[in-house]
């Protein structure tokens, strides 16, 4: 099934070119706390699977196109992030890179987005007015945990797995010597983590690490990989990220960016693409207003 949060914080089923309002399948209890559907629905799937099916079968579809998706999660628990988990990609940031030479995810673990940073399918990446900063893409396969879970084992953490979407984590690079602030900062401002078009539950999902990854700038085809040339894999991931702190129904992992990693600038829109998965655009645009601190 897809699964598109979109409007008002509807709950919607994506079907071909048309979504099916099921938020009537949910408790009432979460119409005043709207953008906490998805994290209930997750935790909750298999009980409200009967309700969700009965409520499709009311339901009218509408265009998706006519609506306004908000990203596939809006408000997760965590957005985790893998750094340097594609061969190829590392190295070619130059002395723009903060992860020591030769090291993957496997040796940095992870950082943390902001879940205040997400946007949807035709959402906005809002660049600091006036700035000269670097400020890129990077391609990447968002997983959604289903199940909360501590210590989870690599050879279980596949059935932890909710679902999967497009993930752009988009950055804004230090400048060496002169600005290299906290990575946290550089890739949490408002709008910096595109996460969509819908969720794809696991099931739809065969073999996740198998997946074509793709991703344009205004047409021009800029990165291009499989999911297969992860160095650290999404159990590893897992395993990993519990180890630290407990995983809970709803968070997202963005599981890395292989090569092709380059800048944007406002104007500009950045589509990406997963096999199986989907399809997700966003604009770039500079803010309206001048930040006090400047970038
Ligand atoms: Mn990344």
């Amino acid at each position: 099934m897809k699964i598109a949060s979109y409007n008002e914080h509807r709950v919607g089923l994506v079907e071909g070119d048309q979504v099916f309002d099921v938020t009537a399948a949910l408790p009432a209890a979460l119409d005043s706390l709207p953008q906490q559907r998805i994290n209930w629905l997750v935790a909750n799937w298999a009980d409200a699977l009967p309700a969700l099916r009965a409520q499709r079968g009311k339901a009218k579809g509408v265009p998706v196109s006519s609506v306004r998706l908000l990203a596939a999660n809006p408000s997760p628990p965590h957005v985790f992030a893998a750094p340097a988990n594609y061969r190829k990609h590392i190295g070619e940031l130059g002395d723009r890179v903060v992860t020591k030479k030769g090291r993957s995810a496997r040796e940095q673990g992870f950082f943390l987005k902001a879940p205040a940073s997400l946007v949807g399918h035709g959402g906005s990446i809002g660049l600091p007015k006036g700035s000269t900063r670097r400020f890129d893409h990077e391609s990447e396969l968002a997983v959604i945990i289903g199940k909360a879970g501590r210590n989870i084992p690599r050879a279980e953490a596949i059935q932890y797995v909710f679902g999967y979407a497009c993930l752009i984590d988009a950055t804004m690079r230090i400048e060496p010597g002169v600005a290299e602030e906290e990575r946290s900062m550089r890739k949490s401002f408002a709008g910096f983590t595109p996460l969509g078009p819908y969720i794809v539950t696991a099931d739809e999902v065969p073999d996740p690490e198998a997946l074509d990854n793709r991703l344009w700038v205004n047409g021009e085809l800029r990165q291009q990989a499989n999911t297969r040339e992860m160095i650290v894999g999404i159990a590893e991931l897992i395993e990993l990220v519990s180890s630290v702190l407990p995983l809970q129904p709803g968070d997202v992992i963005a599981t890395g960016t292989p090569e092709g990693v380059g800048p944007f600038a406002p104007g500009d829109t950045v589509k990406i693409a997963i096999e199986g998965v989907g399809e997700m655009s966003v604009h770039v645009r500079e803010n309206d207003a001048v930040s006090p601190r400047p970038f």
